[in-house]
This record gives C-alpha cells, sequence and structure tokens, in this order.
C-alpha cells in the first residue's frame, strides 16, 4: 500500500504527528493508500509557505506574460499525469476512469484558460479633475484557502488553484479526506512546472480539525469553499468573523422541467449522466423531473428502460455505467432518503435500495408520484434517486421547480426556444441547461442562487472574485 505525502512550500511532508488517513475504494472497501494527516502545526506551515511567497511578490512581480507561461507548464505537466493521476482518482472517488482522466484534463484547461487572461485583468481610468490622475488596479488578496469535496476533487481543485494563481494569491488547498490521493498527483505536475516553493501548497487533513482551523486561520485572507450547506455555512460564520471575503459553492436540488413536445429521448440521456452518472454526487445532479401529465407514463418507462440497462461496476471496469457511493454513510443516508420517499406515498418504479454486492453501490432509482412536500423533493440526496413530479400547466412546473431553498441548475426540455428561452428567465438557478444537462464548459460562469451559495467560479467573472480594487489618486499640481 502506497504512502502519500502532504506538498508544503514545494516540499513532500508527513504531518508532524506522523498520523495516516487511510483511503478507501468504494467499489470493494479495500483500503487503497494512505495519505499523511494535517493537524494545526501543518496547517500552520502551510499557511506560513503561502504568506511568505506572497510577501516575496514572486508572483506579483513576475512578468505577467512569464506567469501565464508557468501556468502553461502546470497545464502540460498535468496533462501528462492525467493518466496516472485518473486511475488513483478513478480508485478513491469509484467513478469511472474516463470522467476521471477528464477531470485531470479540466484542470490542465483551466490552467491554459486562466494563463490567457493573465494579462487582461485591466484597471481604469477614472475622470475627476483635470488636476487629479485617477486609476484602478487589480490586486490578489494574500492567502487564499481552498477547500475541496471528495465528488470532483481534481475538477474543484483545478478551477479554483487556476483562478488563484493568474490573479497572484498564494494557495492553500485542504483536500478531502475521502478522496486526497489524486490531488498529490496535481501537486507533483505543480513541481514540474517548476512553480516556486510556496505558492501551491496541498494538505489533506479532516474537515472539523484541518478544514475549520485553515478557513479560521488568521493569516488567511481568502476562502474559497465547495461542499455541503451546512459545512458551507459554518465557513461563511468563520470568513465573516475575520471580515473576509468566502466564495462558496454548495449544494443544490435541480429540476428539470418536461414540456408535452419534449424530446424525451433527451431527457433520458441527461438522466444517464447528470442522475445516474457519478451515481448521482453531483451539486447540479438532475434530482427531479417536473413532467407534464400528458407524458409522465411514456417517461416513466423510458426511465424505467435506462435504469435496468445501466452496468453496474466499479470504474476501472470498462462499461460500467453505475459506480459506487462515495462511503458507507452516503450509502445509508441515500437508502433512507429512498425509503422515505416510498413510506411517503411515492412509487419506486425502479431502484430503491442498495445493490447486493461488496462495495456501495445504490440501485439506479426513479420515484414516481413525487409530491412537492416530501423529503424526497426538498433534500439534496446526493445519489442516483430521481424524483418525478407531475404537473399540468407551466406555472405550476415553474412554482414547483423553484419551490426550494437551492438554486444551483435547473432545466427545461421543450422544441420550442421561445418556451426555452422564456422558462429560462423564471428559473432561480445560476444555471439553466436547455435539452441537455452539463452544457457548460471552463469558460461559462458557474454558481448558485439562494442556499446555494454566491460568487462565481470558472469565466471570466469568477477573476473578480480573486481581487480586490485598489483605487489611484494622483495630484498633478
Ligand atoms: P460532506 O458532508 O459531503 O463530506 P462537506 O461539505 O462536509 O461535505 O465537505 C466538503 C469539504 O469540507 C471537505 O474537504 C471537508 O473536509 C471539509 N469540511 C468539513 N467540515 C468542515 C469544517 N467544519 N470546517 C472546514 N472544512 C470542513
Amino acid at each position: 500500500m502506497r504512502s502519500y505525502q502532504n506538498y508544503i512550500n514545494g516540499e513532500w511532508v508527513d504531518s508532524l504527528s506522523k498520523d495516516k488517513i487511510q483511503v478507501e475504494d468504494p467499489s470493494t472497501t479495500n483500503i487503497i493508500g494512505e495519505i499523511s494527516c494535517a493537524k494545526n502545526a501543518d496547517v500552520d506551515l502551510a499557511v506560513e509557505a503561502a504568506k511568505n511567497s506572497f510577501k516575496s511578490r514572486i508572483l506579483v512581480d513576475m512578468p505577467i506574460l512569464e506567469r501565464a507561461k508557468l501556468m502553461r507548464r502546470i497545464a502540460e505537466e498535468t496533462r501528462k499525469i492525467s493518466k496516472e493521476g485518473g486511475n488513483i482518482l478513478c480508485y478513491e472517488n469509484g467513478k469511472s476512469m474516463a470522467a476521471a482522466v477528464k477531470e485531470f484534463n479540466d484542470v490542465a484547461d483551466m490552467f491554459e484558460y486562466y494563463a490567457g487572461l493573465t494579462d487582461k485583468l485591466e484597471g481604469k481610468t477614472i475622470p475627476v479633475s483635470n488636476s487629479v490622475l485617477d486609476y484602478t488596479v487589480l490586486e490578489p488578496y494574500g492567502v487564499s484557502a481552498h477547500i475541496i469535496p471528495w465528488n470532483y476533487p481534481l475538477a474543484m481543485l483545478g478551477r479554483s488553484a487556476a483562478c488563484s494563481f493568474a490573479t497572484g494569491n498564494s494557495t492553500v488547498i485542504k483536500t478531502a479526506e475521502l478522496t486526497p490521493l489524486s490531488a498529490t498527483f496535481f501537486a507533483k505536475a505543480v513541481e514540474n512546472a517548476g512553480v516556486p516553493p510556496g505558492l501551491i501548497n496541498i494538505i489533506c487533513g479532516y474537515g472539523n480539525e484541518a478544514g475549520a482551523y485553515l478557513a479560521s486561520h488568521p493569516d488567511v485572507n481568502h476562502i474559497v469553499f465547495t461542499g455541503s450547506v451546512v459545512t458551507g455555512k459554518k465557513i461563511l460564520h468563520m470568513a465573516a468573523d475575520k471580515a473576509i471575503p468566502a466564495i462558496v459553492e454548495l449544494g443544490g436540488k435541480s429540476a428539470g422541467i418536461v414540456y408535452p413536445d419534449a424530446n424525451l429521448d433527451d431527457v433520458v440521456e441527461s438522466a444517464r449522466h447528470a442522475i445516474f452518472g457519478v451515481a448521482g454526487q453531483i451539486c447540479t445532479a438532475m434530482s427531479r423531473l417536473v413532467v407534464h401529465k400528458t407524458v409522465k407514463d411514456e417517461l416513466i418507462t423510458k426511465l424505467v428502460d435506462l435504469s435496468k440497462s445501466l452496468k453496474v461496476g466499479p470504474g476501472y471496469e470498462e462499461g460500467s455505467e453505475l459506480t459506487p457511493v462515495i462511503s458507507n454513510n452516503q450509502l445509508e443516508k441515500v437508502e433512507g432518503y429512498a425509503r422515505s420517499g416510498v413510506q411517503a406515498g411515492a412509487e419506486a418504479v425502479h431502484g430503491g435500495k442498495r445493490v447486493d454486492r461488496p462495495g456501495y453501490f445504490m440501485e439506479a432509482t426513479v420515484l414516481n408520484n413525487v409530491k412537492q412536500n416530501m423529503t424526497v423533493a426538498r433534500e439534496e440526496i446526493f445519489g442516483p434517486v430521481l424524483s418525478v413530479l407531475e404537473y399540468q400547466d407551466i406555472d405550476e412546473a415553474i412554482d414547483i421547480a423553484n419551490d426550494t431553498n437551492y438554486g444551483l441548475g435547473g432545466g427545461v426540455f421543450t422544441k420550442d426556444l421561445n418556451k426555452a428561452a422564456w422558462t429560462a428567465s423564471k428559473l432561480e438557478a445560476g444555471q439553466v441547461y436547455v435539452n441537455k444537462w452539463f452544457t457548460g464548459s471552463h469558460a461559462t460562469p458557474f454558481g448558485g442562487y439562494k442556499q446555494s451559495g454566491y460568487s462565481r467560479e470558472k469565466g471570466i467573472q469568477a477573476l473578480n472574485s480573486y481581487l480586490q480594487i485598489k483605487n489611484v489618486g494622483i495630484s498633478l499640481v
């Protein structure tokens, strides 16, 4: 069994306590590796390294095209390591090999994309009077702490680390305790690219220890968090205590509205990826379908056919489509939700329980006749459980879709693009997908309305959240 280390100040180090976190393959429950478990003293070292690198101004004063070149080298090294890193990501997270390798390439895309924006972070001149030259400069915050979830350990890390680097911040990344191994391959890419020590530090520790200590650390100037609403609110309190900015991307309960004229096969393909892919552990999962009553029976038949056809298996087995959820806790939670739906009167037309095999596999579950007041329609399940609700007129469908504390994603299925645009304008969600879930890219802004969080990741706008504006006024007389 391989042992992994933290990457602090350009060096591979064990935690001072020598404690380890063991990492499981959720497909078999076998232990596949262990990593040094960072505690407060290790967090101190990582923050100190970041602080010193920021104070040295090595990134801030680097000629801007050099910064871009360095980012492109990180991208290149990340691509080189994508197969090896993707392999370990596939084992520790459970997702398919192809999806795991893609995540590394997504990180590379992020670094390339933001590399191209480093020299476009322009300030303004502002007319004040003829005797004053007034201008703005965009400056980094300093030490930016990133707390990463386990469902997309690399993609989430990549989008924030690339933005943070492009804007000149020094970064401390705390990976999730359930999936920390793959990020060490990204750290290797950072090392191979020749990034000066301290600019990117990657540690793993438990959320309520290293995570909480990092977020409340007095030398952290900026926080990025992706994860649950409960933890996100704690992070926001910690940021508020220090009056520092926090970018938070939290959960979702996203609904797709299916018009009577929809191509139902489009809906089914979206279900394949957006609720059964990655075992539904997706913050923008298509977890609810609000379906016109004239097409609901036909759609249910198609969804059941899809669910039956999905090949259950570990991500590293060719052709696996329904891979495991991350842990036994998660499996119990997801199974409990499915059970509660049935107890409340929904019908499990497919699935509803764990798969009878080793590992943490949950059946592809389709719940019909879900009502908006049921827990399965209101809470984020984070598993392969799709709730189907019925509507008669479109205003009712929009009310159902918006009747949630969340506002991350939403969808519309119709052949009429006028209706699609009208419906998109009514949905309270940070991203709306029409006829195909997940149409976005590294360049499209991503984030939530309501309790799904605020600020945006990805795209040009994200840079604003990593920069502060300095206004300079020069008296010319
Ligand atoms: P989940 O409950 O699904 O694991 P979390 O939102 O708790 O989701 O976890 C996302 C990330 O937040 C992980 O890296 C985890 O270690 C971290 N985390 C969990 N609790 C805390 C906390 N109290 N303070 C800071 N980080 C935390």
